[in-house]
């Protein structure tokens, strides 16, 4: 008998027919003499049409309200499955995030969670009963409801997992796991059996839609092991765990290809080229709280002054460049200019550290493509690189292919739409 954690996303649960066949798979792991704690995303795209209604309403919605407006889509969806899974005569009962203990900081939108204390959900399960919650949402300190940013059912589903010493955290989605590439994109692309959360945590951090971001990170430190895999079919999918020196993980010197495409890139033009030029400006869009990933500055030629282009998600670029003009006085420099038309297209393998001779691979393949590379940027296991929006999609295939992750037979299924 085991502790399972299962986590279902928008597009297992769109539909009440979707609900009934996540119904069944509860059930049936449940029968199975296991222990099951379910975490549920709100129904497809509730949380888009949530949003888009506020939009209609307000450019300037309070953060505390559209937090309450968001976490409604994962109530829903939490007690419709309480009475799918009721309906197949296994008991179940459903809480809201701040029902199951989940608490978290007051940072609406982008809530982290700093503990749970899942007393109500062990005595649920002491009493036989599946436990449903609702994902992506706590409660902070002064008892407001918060959520975990899109995608944080996960965080919620490793969390639960973690605190609850769960022996595992099933995430299912809408593909059969992690693929080598985005079977939307790369249609050869392969399942990857086995990734470790080093891996996964570069991967999902440059544009791969496989897990939120936090959840890896907290699967990570609690050793959490995590399978991703459909709720679509009964497949193995991916299982993301932590490899020790004890138990090694026999990787491949490649584990996939991401992309992004919801950057942007700012170029700051005439830059005085002196000491302490570069860290005005990157303190200056520090203290607006965006994120920077890549950063190239130009060699200065005899007029000493250069160019620094850096890339921040698109979301951000209106607050970076607000920040640079505001201190321009500070700063010194002629122009700023901002190109959304550019994507991230990213190589990663933990065998790139002692393998050498990737790069030269992944250049050669670009050119080959005729492809210009704009920037790049390097960790110990991972390559990226800027390329034009239009050839993201030409980039990833070249540079599948030659690493020869192509798969020669099975096509990669993709079931739904989102990829969550
Ligand atoms: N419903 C939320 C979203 O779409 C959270 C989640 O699905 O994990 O972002
Ligand atoms: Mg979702």
């Amino acid at each position: 008998m085991a502790l399972v954690v299962q986590k279902f996303g928008g597009s297992s649960v769109s539909d009440a027919t979707a609900m009934k066949r996540v119904a069944r798979r509860v059930a049936a792991t449940r029968r199975a003499g296991n222990d099951v704690v379910v975490v549920v995303s709100a129904m497809g795209d509730t949380t888009d049409e949530l949003l888009d209604l506020a939009a209609q309403i307000t450019d300037e919605p309070p953060a505390r309200e559209m937090d309450i407006l968001l976490t409604a889509g994962e109530r829903i969806s939490m007690a419709l499955l309480a009475l799918a899974i009721n309906a197949e005569g296994v008991e179940a009962r459903s809480y809201t995030g701040q029902q199951a203990g989940v608490m978290t900081d007051s940072r609406y939108g982008k809530a982290s969670i700093t503990g749970v204390v899942p007393d109500r959900i062990t005595r649920t399960l002491a009493e036989g009963q599946v436990a449903i919650v609702a994902g992506f949402q706590g409660v902070n300190d002064s008892n407001d409801v918060t959520t975990l940013g899109r995608g944080g059912s996960d965080t919620t589903a490793v969390a639960l997992a973690a605190a609850l010493k769960a022996d595992a955290c099933e995430i299912y989605t809408d593909v059969d796991g992690v693929y080598t590439a985005d079977p939307r994109v790369v249609r050869s692309a392969r399942r990857i059996p086995r990734l470790s959360t080093e891996e996964t945590l570069e991967l999902a951090s440059h544009g791969a839609k496989i897990l939120h971001l936090r959840a890896v990170e907290f699967a990570r430190r609690y050793d959490v092991p995590l399978h991703v895999r459909s709720s679509f079919s009964d497949l193995e999918g991916t299982w993301v765990v932590n490899p020790t020196e004890e138990e090694p993980l026999e990787e491949p010197i490649i584990a996939g290809v991401a992309h992004d495409r919801s950057q942007g890139k700012v170029t700051v033009v005439g830059v005085h080229d002196e000491p302490g030029a570069a860290a005005r400006l990157f303190t200056a869009v520090a203290a607006a709280d965006v994120n920077i990933d890549m950063i190239v500055q130009n060699i200065s030629h005899e007029t000493h002054k250069t160019d620094i282009s850096f890339t921040v998600p698109e979301a951000d670029v209106a607050e970076a460049v607000l920040a640079i003009q505001e201190a321009k006085d500070t700063l010194a420099f002629d122009d700023i200019v901002y190109n959304a038309n550019i994507g991230i297209v990213s190589l990663v393998g933990a065998g790139m550290r002692t393998n050498p001779g990737v790069s030269a691979t992944l250049f050669g393949a670009l050119a080959q493509a005729g492809i210009n590379i704009e920037m790049i940027s390097t960790s110990e296991i991972r390559i990226s690189v800027v390329v034009e929006s239009d050839r993201v999609d030409d980039a990833v295939r070249a540079i599948h292919t030659a690493f020869g992750l192509d798969s020669a037979d099975t096509e990669a299924v993709v079931y739904g739409g989102t990829g969550r």
